[in-house]
């Protein structure tokens, strides 16, 4: 994003939609007039400003970025398409409803690491730490979420070097891995917090057992760690594609 010094009247009115802070004033070269501009390196592409339509001038603009950069408006921007997978957004859908779509089967979790928040969002390099820990354990990074398809190896977690000092407003680390791994995959992911400059939040799913106990619940209540329940129900999802799954 952009604005054009010419047109800005320094009134300020995009500056609290910017979603990093990346909307700064300053004075102009003569001193005569105030006027603002985007910190590019900090700007993360999402495009809030300029939708919020709250410019007076018109001075807000967007630049058709070639690669890298463009990556920072497919992770950032809800409206933009990943070319690699053209699935819109952070990462892939229907991870929440795994009881309906059996993507992450009896005796596995899935869990989806969502990287980066609006004030921090989240600089590539941090995801490839990511990635790296986690490759050590063996998990499967899910093919078709478009993070995964920035990864230059997927058995060792690095990333696209190219792509490392991009920042995105939030993306989705996704994986499968068997239940027994659900501890060690945690340990792993809290180790990697401490050597990361964003914030992340986990997401664990499984399939509800026979007997409606949530077997990642148990685990996590036997080793002592704390969670909370999420549900999420998509009415008319009509891809029921698991024998005897519960639905209400
Ligand atoms: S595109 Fe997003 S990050 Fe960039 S200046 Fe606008 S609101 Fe801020
Ligand atoms: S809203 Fe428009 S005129 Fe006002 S500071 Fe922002 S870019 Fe400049």
């Amino acid at each position: 994003m952009r604005i054009d010094a010419a047109k800005c009247v320094g009134c300020g009115q995009c500056r609290p939609f910017c979603t990093m802070g990346s909307i700064h004033f300053r004075r102009s070269e003569k001193g005569t007039k105030v006027h603002c501009y985007v910190d590019e390196e900090e700007c993360v592409d999402c495009g809030i400003c300029f939708r919020s339509k709250v410019c007076p001038a018109d001075a807000l603009y967007q630049i058709v970025h070639g690669w890298p950069r463009s990556i920072r408006g497919t992770f950032s921007n809800p409206l933009a398409e990943h070319k690699e997978t053209r699935v819109p957004g952070r990462g892939t859908e229907e991870m929440k409803t795994n009881d309906i779509t059996n993507r992450f089967k009896r005796g596995y979790a899935g869990m989806a690491a969502e990287m980066g928040r609006p004030g921090t969002g989240a600089r590539l390099r941090d995801a490839e730490k990511v990635f790296k820990a986690l490759a050590k354990l063996g998990v499967e990074f899910e093919p078709n979420n478009p993070l995964t398809g920035l990864l230059a190896n997927k058995q060792t977690g690095e990333m696209n070097p190219e792509v490392l000092s991009e920042k995105v407003l939030s993306a989705i680390i996704e994986m499968v891995f068997p239940l027994e791994m659900v501890i060690p995959v945690l340990d792993t992911m809290e180790k990697a917090a401490r050597e990361i400059d964003t914030v992340f939040s986990i997401d664990l799913v499984a399939r509800v057992d026979e007997d409606l106990s949530v077997p990642t619940a148990k685990i996590m209540e036997k080793y002592g760690r704390w969670f909370s329940f999420n549900g999420k129900t998509n009415l008319g999802l009509g891809r029921l594609q698991v024998k005897g799954a519960y639905v209400s």
